[in-house]
């Protein structure tokens, strides 16, 4: 049985303070349900605020995710942050690949699968993002597009760590924007998207992968999203801001 995990990415939001209170809160929702009904939970904040994050969420069903980090080990890369840096925080998970981070700092499925792979030596879990833009959907390209981001970022990765990889599939047209794929749109591209990791990994490898679905999940659609058959959670940005509004899309996984 593949898990569902609920994911919430707090971009540039939030300080250390804010982070820590909007967690104290969910960890009380979170530990309030006494069964999450299986429902992981991940917050994805920015690095002046994971130390915070970690120490909010300790003895708490909460893991927390980094938003980016470097490829590389160590040395001189002004400003950038690395994967054992993270892991020696206490965080678990780091999204990577994010449309944002491809569309303004330019990450290509190279710069992405070096990141993937350094993550996974230091034992952190990347939350993968694809996406296709609307022009993609618009022509017909929605498939090649994630296809070939996935195979890209996935590249060299072995059967081993992929029970340690999540795919988040994020249409950007759908990001921030309100208007959400409907289930059974996102449901055909989750479909396409397991019917890659089945090329890649075989069937039983693909069968527990969590494809996450993002773009506008709140609380009033979660429920029908997730109900469909290829998706396994939610990453989710605006609504999980606001720890009674996440808490809303985790009852409903
Ligand atoms: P929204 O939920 O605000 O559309 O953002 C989705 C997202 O980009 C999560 O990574």
């Amino acid at each position: 049985m593949r898990k569902t995990i609920i994911a919430g990415n707090w971009k540039m939001n939030k300080t250390h303070k804010e982070a820590a209170e909007t967690l104290k809160k969910l960890a009380e929702l979170v530990i309030d349900r006494e069964n999450l009904g299986g429902v992981e939970v991940i917050i994805g904040a920015p690095f002046t605020a994971l130390e915070s994050a970690v120490r909010a969420t300790e003895n708490t069903p909460i893991a927390i995710a980094a938003e980016n980090m470097n490829a590389n080990e160590s040395g001189a890369f002004t400003g950038e942050i690395s994967a054992t840096m993270l892991k020696e925080l206490g965080v678990e998970y780091v999204i990577l690949g994010h449309s944002e981070r491809r569309a303004m700092y330019g990450e290509t499925d190279a710069i992405v699968n070096a990141k993937v792979l350094a993550a996974l030596k230091a034992g952190l879990k990347p939350i993968l993002c694809i996406g296709e833009q609307l022009e993609d959907r618009e022509t017909g390209k929605t498939n090649e597009v994630n296809g070939t981001q996935l195979k890209g970022g996935l590249s060299g990765v072995s059967v081993e760590d992929m029970k340690n990889v999540i795919v988040a599939y994020e249409p950007v047209w759908a990001i921030g924007t309100g208007v959400t794929a409907t289930p059974e749109m996102a449901e055909e591209t989750h479909a396409f998207v397991r019917s890659v990791l089945v090329e890649l990994y075989g069937n039983d490898v693909a069968e527990e992968v969590t494809i996450q679905y993002g773009g506008s999940m709140k609380p009033e659609n979660a429920k029908e999203l997730l109900a469909q058959k290829n998706i396994d959670g939610g990453l989710v940005g605006g609504a999980a801001l606001d720890a009674e509004v996440f808490y809303g899309i985790i009852a409903a996984g």
